[in-house]
């Protein structure tokens, strides 16, 4: 499961373990984003905040890994990358990459989109109410089989979203509920998105 992560949250925990069960995987492993390619360092936390809270977010699960593959890779983390990585480090696997639904709308543009969908499969999980017409739509006009390499997986929980979460810390307003109890702990703690 690929993300920025900044910060963890139910939504992400939720789609994880309802991908593990679906789709019959061995194991989940959480790969924080190190330097994602379309955003600009600045506007995130660092990877050790953001590899602290999701270690301490998965804790629980003993179905759930996290590795540090992107954020220990110099340069921008591209997907291609770290699924070769990932084949390479595990193999004979097959690996389904699972990130959000919003995410996956720019594929198109990701580095060598081709050869990373013939490398695995996309669990793109939306949020409720999701138009996934949109999504599909898209992911057909280069080809039809680009449609083929990307599932769609609707998961409740995420109604919850980083950007709000920080927005609420930034505000004063409540997160508890919104993710573990030691992740909201830690953003304390450390004085995070004030
Ligand atoms: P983002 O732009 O921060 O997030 C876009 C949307 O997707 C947000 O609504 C976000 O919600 C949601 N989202 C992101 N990860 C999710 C997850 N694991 N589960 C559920 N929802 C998720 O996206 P990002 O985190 O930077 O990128 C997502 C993944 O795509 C990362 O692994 C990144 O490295 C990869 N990526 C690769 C390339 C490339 O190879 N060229 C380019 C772009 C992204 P929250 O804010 O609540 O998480």
């Amino acid at each position: 499961m690929g993300g920025t992560f900044d910060p963890i949250h139910y939504g992400h925990l939720v789609a994880a373990e309802s991908a593990r069960f679906e789709f019959q995987l061995e194991k989940v492993i959480f790969v924080p984003a190190g330097c994602p390619p379309h955003k600009r360092e600045a506007q995130i936390s660092t990877p050790q905040h953001r590899l602290a809270m999701t270690s301490l977010a998965i804790a629980s699960n003993p179905y759930f890994e996290i590795s540090d593959l992107e954020i220990k890779r110099p340069g921008p983390s591209y997907t291609y990358d770290t699924v070769r990585e990932l084949k390479a480090r595990l193999a004979p696997v097959d690996i389904f990459f699972i990130t959000g639904a919003d995410a996956v709308m720019q594929i198109l543009s990701w580095y060598r989109v081709r050869d990373l969908l013939a490398e695995c499969c996309f669990i793109a999980v939306t949020r409720p109410g999701y138009d996934m017409r949109g999504l599909k739509e898209m992911l057909r006009r280069p080809a039809a089989w680009v449609a083929e390499r990307v599932i769609p997986h609707e998961v409740p929980a995420l109604a919850i979203s980083s950007s709000d979460i920080r927005r609420r810390v930034r505000m004063g307003r409540p997160i508890k509920y919104l993710l573990p109890e030691s992740v909201e702990d830690y953003i304390r703690s450390r004085g995070l998105y004030k």
